[in-house]
Order: C-alpha cells, then structure tokens, then sequence
C-alpha cells in the first residue's frame, strides 16, 4: 500500500487525508508549517457540491451542529439597499442538490476536520516548513526548513496559494495586482440591533466596491467582506501581501463604506478589529503534476473569492484524487494525470467566472448598472426557473457517485 505525503493542513489537506483514509490507504501524512491546525477567525460558505463531499466523509452531525443555514441569497444596491434580485438557498438546497448549503467559521470547519483526521489516525506533523522537493530512489522526497526529510510514494502540495510545491514543480509564478483589496471582520449578533442582518448571505453592489455579509456559528456572529478598488495601484504591486492575518486600520474601512447603507455603516461600527489584505490574481496553470508530485487547491488554482468557491473546489478535489489514487494504486503518475485531466477544466470555468464575477459587481456606469439589475431582477422574478438552472452546473456537481 502506497504513502501518501500531504504538504499543508488547511482545508484542502485535511479533506484530502480523509479521504484518502477513507478509500483504504492507511499511511496519510500531514505537514504543516503552522505550530497549530488552525482555521482563521473569518467565515466560509460552503455550497451544496462541496457539502456533499464533506457529508460523504461522515462529517453530517459535526457540520450540522457549528453551521447557520442561510435561507437565500440577496442582491442589494449599495446605498438604497434595493433588492435586485434573490435566490433560495435552505430548504431549497437541499430539495435540488440533495445537500445543504453551510455558513461556517473557518475555525469551527477547520476543527471538525482536524478531530476528524486524528480519529482516522491521519499522522500530522506541525511546525514543518517545506522548502523544495527531490525525486531519489523511486520515492519523492519533501525537504524542510528544519533540515529535515520525509519520503512517500506520491506528495501532493495542499499548501495554499504561496504554495512551496508549485514553486518546485513549476517554478515561481507571477500574480497580478487586481486592484482590489478586501476587508473582513466579525461581530458578534447580539451586539446588533434585531432584524438588521437578514438570515441570508447579502451582497451589496456598488461602483468599484461590494460588500457582503453573512451569519456563521448558528447565527451567534456576523462575518463581513468589503472589497474595494484601490486608485493607487502602483503603491500595492511589489507588496505581495495576501495574508489573512494582516489587520488594517477600520477609520479606513469606516471611510471606504461611509456613505453606503446604514446595515452595512451600523455593522462595521460593531467591529472590534477589521483585517486587510490585497487580492491578487492568477492565470489557469497548464499542468498541475509531474512524476508522483501533484497539487490541490489554492496551491494549482488560486481564484477571486467572488463566486464563494475557492474551498469548494479544494474538497472537491481532494475527493477525486483520493479515487484516482485508489483506482491507479499501481501506475500512481498516470493517476495524478487523470486527476488533473478530470479537475482542470471545471476549476478553470469557475477560476474565470470568479474574475468576470468581480466586474459585475463593481459597475459604476449607470447604464451598465441598469441593464445589470434588469438581467438580475427580470430572471429572478420572472423567470425563477431559468435563474436556478444557471447554477446547476456548479451546485449540482456530483463527484461523489464517481466519474469517467
Ligand atoms: C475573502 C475571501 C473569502 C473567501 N470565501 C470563500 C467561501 O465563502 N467559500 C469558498 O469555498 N472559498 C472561499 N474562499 C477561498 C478559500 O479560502 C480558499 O480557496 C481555501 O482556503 C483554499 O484551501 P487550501 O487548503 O487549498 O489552502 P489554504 O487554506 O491556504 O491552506 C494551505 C495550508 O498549507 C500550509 N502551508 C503553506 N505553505 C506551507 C509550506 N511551505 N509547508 C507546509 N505547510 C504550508 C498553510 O499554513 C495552510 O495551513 C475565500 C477566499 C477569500 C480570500
């Protein structure tokens, strides 16, 4: 039986290491750079094609007893708070999809999977800081800060967008400065007055910015992004800041969203410490693997958080590996082929409608505006069916039941 080396336990690693487990393998390695696995203190939506994986994996009650269940989503103008256009989510995820879909704390997500993986004897290792990779004697060898090494029959790089395992596949790559940056916080509900967050994930669109906002840890906090076109590009290019943990100063959000609805004004108000960070973007990569090395995730297709798919896309590949490793045991480099066969193209789809995701959101032309919400607002009141079925090929995608 084949070990399997995983490089990074965020939310991609640590799905992937169930699975694994779960398709029979029995010697799964974490490693991961932090001293602790940890989630972020931010929220993660998680859509029915991903629940559904995660549900797979046996992890239903402990998801069910940390999630809010957002009853819709809502598209407001940002000043009037017009509704422009809606869509059922509760009970009518569950009715189309089969799954639900999940407001979550990352920190409660990332606990669920890390008890998880423990109770599956997962081993993980903390404090390991990959640095290059070598392929010696048949085995691919992950090389550490610390002088270390552990060897394994295929290593697949989970380790996130800055990912060490890219670099040594496929050398260093080049982001682009978006010009966007975004804001997020949390506050907790009760420190707001009732009936101002709807039970919904709310996104409010205005030129050049957006701003969205959502219950998480069964309705007790509020999680908020704000994401703002910054004029000075320039000033952001050379800083490759894509952290979550940077806070930014909130008399500068205040100011960004001064003149916006007062839910959203009343709401960063509450805000106890908001985080900033620049959003960076990437072109699709060509190939994902090389020999018994591959990648998952944000590590092979980082993408704009605009559709809300980014971790979605990381378990869903961390699910169709699992079965290519299974299933081409004893030809792993073709495996990883398949993998990367069967993935790219539906990541690439949804990496670039993430993009195009982001301009609609920000259009400030006040015709562009109009024909934007008449396009929402036609299809959401008139046409609900059509609306619905445009995200069915997102949501509705089901790797569990296999593939070709
Ligand atoms: C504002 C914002 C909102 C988002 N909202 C959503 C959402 O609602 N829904 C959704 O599906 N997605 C969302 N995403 C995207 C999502 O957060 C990511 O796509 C997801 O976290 C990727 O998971 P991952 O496991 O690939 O990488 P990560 O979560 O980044 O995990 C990588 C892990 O590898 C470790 N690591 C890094 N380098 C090394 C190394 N050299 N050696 C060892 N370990 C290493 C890291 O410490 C980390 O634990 C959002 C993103 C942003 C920016």
């Amino acid at each position: 039986m084949i070990s399997i080396g995983i490089v990074g336990g965020g939310i991609g690693g640590l799905t992937l290491a169930l699975a694994c487990r779960q398709a029979g393998f029995k010697d799964i390695f974490v490693y991961e750079q932090a001293d602790r696995v940890e989630g972020l203190g931010a929220g993660i939506q998680l859509s029915p094609n991903a629940s559904r994986v995660l549900i797979a994996l046996g992890l239903k009650k402990a998801l069910d007893s940390i999630a809010f269940y957002p009853l819709a989503v809502h598209l407001r103008t940002w000043k009037s708070g017009y509704l422009v256009a809606q869509r059922p989510l509760g009970q009518f995820s569950e009715d189309r999809y089969g799954f639900p879909y999940y407001h979550l704390h990352r920190a409660d997500l990332h606990q669920v999977l890390l008890d998880a993986a423990l109770a599956a004897r997962v081993t993980i290792a903390t404090g390991k800081i990959c640095s290059s990779l070598d392929t010696r004697e048949g085995e691919e060898r992950i090389n550490f800060v610390d002088g270390a090494w552990a060897a394994h029959d295929v290593v697949i790089g989970c380790d996130g967008i800055h990912s060490a395992v890219r670099n040594a596949l496929l050398g260093a790559d080049e982001p682009r400065f978006t010009g966007h940056v975004a804001w997020r916080g949390m506050v907790p509900a009760d420190r707001l007055p009732e009936g101002l967050i709807a039970p919904a994930v709310t996104a409010w669109m205005g030129p050049g910015k957006h701003f969205v906002h959502y219950y998480v840890r069964r309705g007790e906090l509020v999680n908020f992004v704000g994401v703002v076109e910054v004029a000075g590009k320039s000033q952001w290019d050379n800083r490759g800041e894509e952290s979550w943990r940077a806070e930014g100063d909130k008399a500068e959000i205040v100011e960004d969203f001064h003149d916006w609805h007062s839910s959203i004004t009343t709401l960063i108000d509450a805000a106890d410490h908001c985080f900033k960070w620049a959003l960076y973007d990437r072109d699709p990569l060509p190939n994902w693997s090389a020999g018994r090395v591959t990648l998952l995730g944000d590590a092979c297709h980082p993408m704009l958080p605009y559709m809300a798919q980014g971790a979605a896309m990381a378990i869903e590949d961390a699910w169709v590996l699992s079965r290519m490793l299974e299933n081409w045991e004893e030809e792993i480099n073709q495996g990883l082929l398949e993998y990367e066969r069967y993935r790219r193209p539906r990541t690439n789809k949804v990496q670039l409608g993430s993009r195009a995701q982001g301009q609609q959101f920000h259009l400030g032309d006040r015709w562009n505006v109009l024909k934007r919400n008449f396009r929402l607002g036609f299809g959401s009141r008139f046409l609900p069916d059509v609306a619905m079925q445009q995200l069915d090929w997102l949501y509705g995608y089901d790797c569990v039941k296999g593939f070709d």
